[in-house]
């Protein structure tokens, strides 16, 4: 099945400069911005400035150039976030959320950067 995407996503709308957000690292390929609803003192999403739903998608169509970017860009906001334990922080996680059981909200690749707390497990415990 071939990849869908819907361009008038929020995150589509971000990069087309229609809704504002917190920006903390923009490169040629990715945008890094604060999330709306933050769930610890660190929550920056990444996103590749490209049309991909998901982190599959992106690796399957993205340029090595468009991946290399993302990749490194993930990895800046951890330092400049200083979340980073090389830099002196305790921490973080990354998320990237997909499909139905991913629970996606945003139909655009993201990777959240989650840090500044105590993030518990990494799944909550099944019923
Ligand atoms: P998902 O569940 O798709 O992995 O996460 C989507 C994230 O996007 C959520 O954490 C939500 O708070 C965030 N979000 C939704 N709309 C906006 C928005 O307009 N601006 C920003 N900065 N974040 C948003």
């Amino acid at each position: 099945m071939p990849y869908a995407y819907d361009d008038q996503n929020i995150f589509a709308r971000i990069l087309r400069g229609e809704i504002p957000n917190k920006t903390v690292l923009e490169t040629e390929h990715s945008l890094a911005f604060h999330d709306i609803g933050p769930q610890a003192p660190c929550h920056v999403l990444v996103i590749p400035k490209g049309a991909y739903v998901s982190y599959d998608h992106f690796t399957a169509e993205a340029s090595d150039a468009e991946i290399l970017d993302f990749s490194r860009a993930v990895g800046e906001v951890c330092r400049m976030m200083e979340v980073s334990p090389a830099g002196g922080g305790k921490g973080y996680r990354l998320i990237s959320n997909t499909g139905a059981h991913g629970h996606q909200e945003v139909p655009h690749l993201h990777v959240h950067v989650l840090g500044g707390r105590s993030l518990g497990r990494m799944l909550e415990a099944l019923d």
